[in-house]
């Protein structure tokens, strides 16, 4: 606990009585090197203590003696990398249990949690068991193979907690993964545009919702259509998103992974039908267009397209596409970038 500026200010505005001096004096803080002895080993910290103005005579006071242990005791957790007060409470909070339930958990004494987290220093066994029950995964197996004295109820809410915890670092797994694959600067490839993934996933669940039965294949030219005729009437593009040269046309980039990641999300599902010996991959809407996502300008370019090609097969599409002068002067792999939204032939 630091002394706030208030608690400094009354501090050094108390008038004490001086033994050198033999009279009230006015005090000041002044900052001083002390050592202390903590489990045999000898700890050197700056203390501010307090003194008379007059002859420097030291004052004992509360509030600074215990922010100088507390630095004390913090210096010998930073030498033995032992966990702070706060993490310890951290860690038990994220499991969502009361000091008392948490000790109980650990088979450690009542006061046990109460007293660390208020700054006692903890035993290095404590320690470690503290770092291993910090990862969720390592909960997990505590609970399965550990006699544990919390009720049913309490045990639940500490498999809840995983559960939450392990969403969210999947979250944080396909994000990283993401900025990863796709964060760039934009550029004429990405049509001035960093990629979005929401606006990406937002145009597939507009075509996916528009009309029954998309194909993929279909889907992968609607949204080239799009992008490329948005980014030729407003000189940017709606998802940043980078068309690849594939042999049934442009293709997005990664155009796989994405939408393996809107199943995760459920946002789809891919269904696979087999037909004479084709296989269709049609995509199924498993929830609503997202609001807010693409304005007005966005969703009627996609609203013309999808008109233009509504009677359209996978197979004429693909025929048109490869029209485009982007897929004739591009060699297969490579990128199709939005220079050749201008020579788009949209009647
Ligand atoms: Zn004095």
């Amino acid at each position: 606990m630091m002394m706030n500026l208030l608690q400094f200010r009354e501090v050094s505005r108390m008038k004490k009585y001086c033994e050198e001096c033999g009279r009230e004096v006015d005090c000041k803080i002044v900052s001083k090197v002390e050592s202390y002895e903590v489990c045999g080993e000898n700890i050197q910290v700056n203390a501010r203590v307090l003194v008379c103005v007059d002859c420097g005579e030291e004052f004992y006071n509360e509030t600074l003696d215990n922010e100088t242990l507390l630095n004390v005791y913090n210096e010998y957790r930073r030498r033995h990398k032992l966990l702070s007060p706060e993490e310890i409470k951290q860690i038990r909070e994220q499991y969502g249990l009361s000091q008392r339930s948490f000790a109980k958990l650990l088979n450690w004494g009542d006061k046990t949690v109460h007293r660390y987290e208020n700054g006692a220093i903890q035993d290095k066994a404590h320690n470690s068991l503290l770092l291993f029950l910090r990862e969720p995964e390592n909960m997990k197996s505590y609970l399965q193979n550990n006699e544990i004295m919390l009720d049913d109820q309490q045990i639940a809410k500490i498999y809840e907690a995983i559960t939450r915890m392990e969403d969210n670092s999947e979250t944080k797994r396909s994000e990283n993964m993401m900025k990863l694959m796709f964060s760039q600067e934009a550029s004429i490839e990405n049509g001035f545009r960093s990629f979005d993934f929401e606006k990406f996933c937002a145009m597939i669940m507009f075509f996916a919702n528009r009309g029954n039965r998309l194909l993929k294949v279909k889907l992968m030219k609607l949204l080239n259509y799009s992008d490329m005729i948005y980014f030729k009437e407003n000189g940017i593009s709606i998802s940043g998103i980078k068309y690849i040269h594939q042999p049934y046309g442009p293709v997005p980039q990664n155009s796989d992974v994405l939408l393996g990641m809107m199943q995760l999300k459920k946002m789809i599902h891919i269904d696979v039908e087999f037909n004479n010996g084709y296989e269709r991959h049609l995509i199924i809407p498993d929830s609503d267009i997202p609001k807010d996502i693409l304005n007005e300008k966005e969703l009627a370019v996609l609203e013309r397209i999808y008109v233009r090609f509504e009677n359209f097969g996978s197979g004429q599409i693909s025929d048109h596409s490869h029209k485009e002068k982007g897929y004739q002067e591009t060699a297969l792999g490579e990128v199709i970038d939005y220079s050749y939204a201008k020579d788009i032939l949209l009647s």
